[in-house]
């Protein structure tokens, strides 16, 4: 950052007393502007054998497809935040959420947090968002047209998992998300 979001002034990079960490801290007011992880909040919303994914309208990875997944906001649990994602993106509701995978990224400071949920009926459709979302058999996903590396991650555990019919709860350290990309046969 370059400017104080408290008063505008001019920031510089140092260390507070008694931290030990490099901070923005203001030339002017001293406020500390700390930078910390975000956390993305997603769903993996299943119809039958089926996959619901969202092709994206918006940047970054325009075009690729994805699952419902976005920013969690102030104010709203992981869960209350996925669920708002995939009405948002998919105009999809699900129901018997339970929490499915925390993927960390701090190559890049995110979090991932999925759940994985059903759909109660196969209503959804685009959005600002997506231009468009469908169902895939696991044979028809688009292995090479999957926006995020973490994306191609939990449908892969996924798809394990239901192998022997035994989902328990993912934790991951994703070091380096470019290598991430696996080219698929
Ligand atoms: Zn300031």
């Amino acid at each position: 950052m370059n400017f104080c979001s408290n008063c505008g002034n001019t920031v510089s990079q140092t260390i507070p007393e008694g931290d030990n960490r490099l901070r923005f801290v203001c030339d002017h007011c001293d406020s500390i502007h700390y930078h910390n992880p975000r956390v993305i909040v997603g769903i993996l919303p299943i119809y039958n054998r089926q996959i619901l994914l969202c092709k994206r309208a918006i940047e970054p990875r325009h075009g690729f497809w994805t699952l419902p997944a976005g920013f969690l906001e102030n104010g709203e649990s992981t869960l209350e935040g996925a669920m708002r994602e995939c009405w948002e993106e998919a105009n999809a509701s699900v129901i018997n959420p339970s929490l499915y995978a925390l993927y960390d990224i701090p190559r890049i400071n995110q979090v991932y947090v999925f759940f994985r949920a059903e759909l109660a009926e196969p209503n959804f459709g685009p959005s600002n968002e997506s231009t468009e979302v469908a169902l895939f058999d696991e044979r028809d996903i688009p292995w090479n047209q999957l926006a995020f590396p973490v994306v191609q991650t939990v449908l892969e555990q996924f798809l394990r998992d239901r192998k022997t019919g035994e989902y328990k709860v993912v934790r991951e350290v994703v070091s380096d998300p470019s290598k991430g990309r696996k080219q698929r046969p």
